[in-house]
């Protein structure tokens, strides 16, 4: 892995002149990435032919790109690493793939450090980088595919931290009036899986990502799962009694290439299914029927069903309709069978025939509605 760029010249100076340039030279590419192949840009493998693709590789890329692209009154789509998308066989929009890259230290301190990152980084990336600096919070989100501008989007998480435990701000352009904005945190509206990115779906373009960690490399949450014992095990081969930040990375790391198919080999696009959330009573009468069901209490009144135990519970496991079928490991994750080279790669038609199978076994033998988790893009970019 390649460490991420210090620099930290970002773009947003660019002078009058050089944008003009810009413009100029993003005409010509609009040209050349008309009838975009969008299959290799979405790790669930999907064919999916969009009207243009355009690369921003600077931030001031980004005014002249969107002003052109109004004026041609097509749609607008931002498609970062397309790990959390079923995009349709053919999308009438301009695909903007945000790739401006870099990290800046904005302050330091003896326990604490703020950076922005710019949006077109490799999230895994970028964590792995931070805790080799002995800069720690992230850890914990190591492993989850995507680009930084993605993260607040659905405020991602895993293993007790989200990203809004760390993040401080987003910078981020707003397509419909082609103006900036600066959030703070608690501008982000943040909530479980949610933002108010997620919430104004399509109006967006998050240009930077701000995170404030810390230097302490014994402040570790390792109470979830295997972590703690994973964890102990790796300081434990190196004579060390506490766990540091470090080993809970690798402990997840491993717990999750165990668990979690990766894409590169099996297209996926991670759990398929929000975990259910249902009132007491119904948790009660099911759990009296099925006493291993998991559920976790969600307040005084709702109990969090795990999604994979109710599929894996109804025969599901490894099925589905071919080629996307539940994975045989962790069967949250629909996965594509069809080959890289097939002559007819899997659609947006076959993941709904699956989806709608699980859906509606569950339904029947549990009475409970399972939602979708990635987005939905339907031909006009909506989602
Ligand atoms: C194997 C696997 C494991 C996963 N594990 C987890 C997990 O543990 N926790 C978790 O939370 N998620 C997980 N995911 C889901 C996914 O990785 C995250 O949601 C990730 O943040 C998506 O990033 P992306 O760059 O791929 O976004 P994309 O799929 O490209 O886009 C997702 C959505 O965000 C929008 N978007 C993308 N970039 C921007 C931007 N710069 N500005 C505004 N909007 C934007 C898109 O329009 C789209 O609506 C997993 C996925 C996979 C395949």
């Amino acid at each position: 892995m390649s460490p991420l760029p210090q620099t930290h010249s970002t773009q947003a100076n660019d002078s009058t002149a050089a944008a003009t340039t810009r413009a100029e030279s993003f005409i010509l590419s609009t040209l050349t990435t008309v009838a975009a192949d969008l299959i290799e840009y979405n790790t669930m493998h999907l064919a999916c032919q969009a009207d243009r693709l355009i690369t921003l590789t600077q931030e001031s890329d980004i005014e002249p790109a969107v002003a052109e692209l109004d004026k041609l009154g097509a749609p607008v789509f931002v498609l970062s690493g397309g790990s959390n998308v079923i995009l349709p066989e053919a999308l009438h929009a301009s695909v903007l793939h945000p790739a401006y890259k870099g990290i800046e230290v904005l302050a330091e301190d003896a326990n604490s450090i703020t950076l922005e990152v710019m949006g077109g980084e490799n999230w895994h990336e970028l964590v792995v980088y931070t805790v080799n600096q002995g800069w720690y919070g992230l850890e914990n989100l190591a492993l989850i595919p995507g680009l930084v501008g993605a993260s607040p989007v659905q405020n991602i998480g895993a293993y007790g931290v989200q990203l809004e435990d760390y993040m401080t701000h987003v910078k981020a352009f707003h397509l419909p009036t082609q103006t900036w904005h600066n959030f703070d945190k608690a501008d982000c509206q943040f909530s479980y899986r949610d933002s108010i990115f997620k919430q104004q779906a399509g109006q967006w373009l998050i240009t930077r990502v701000g995170f404030k960690l810390h230097k302490d490399a014994l402040k570790v949450n390792a109470n979830y799962g295997d972590v703690s014992s994973l964890a102990l095990a790796k300081a434990q081969a190196e004579k060390r009694s506490a766990i540091s930040a470090k080993d809970v990375m690798q402990a997840i790391i491993e717990i999750r290439q165990s668990k979690l198919p990766d894409p590169k080999q099996l297209p996926n696009c991670g759990s398929f299914f929000k975990n259910p959330i249902i009132d007491n009573g119904q948790f009660t009468t099911l759990s009296a029927k099925y006493p291993n069901i998991v559920g976790y209490p969600v307040g005084n009144e709702h109990t969090k069903v795990a999604a994979g135990w109710l599929i894996d519970n109804a025969g599901l496991k490894g099925k589905g309709i071919a080629p996307i079928l539940t994975h045989k490991k962790q069967a949250l994750v629909l996965v594509n069978h069809s080959t890289a080279d097939s002559s007819t790669p899997a659609s947006q038609h076959d993941i709904l025939a699956t989806q709608q199978l699980i859906q509606q076994t569950i339904q029947d033998q549990f009475g409970v509605a399972l939602e979708r988790e990635p987005v939905w893009v339907n031909n006009e970019a909506r989602h």
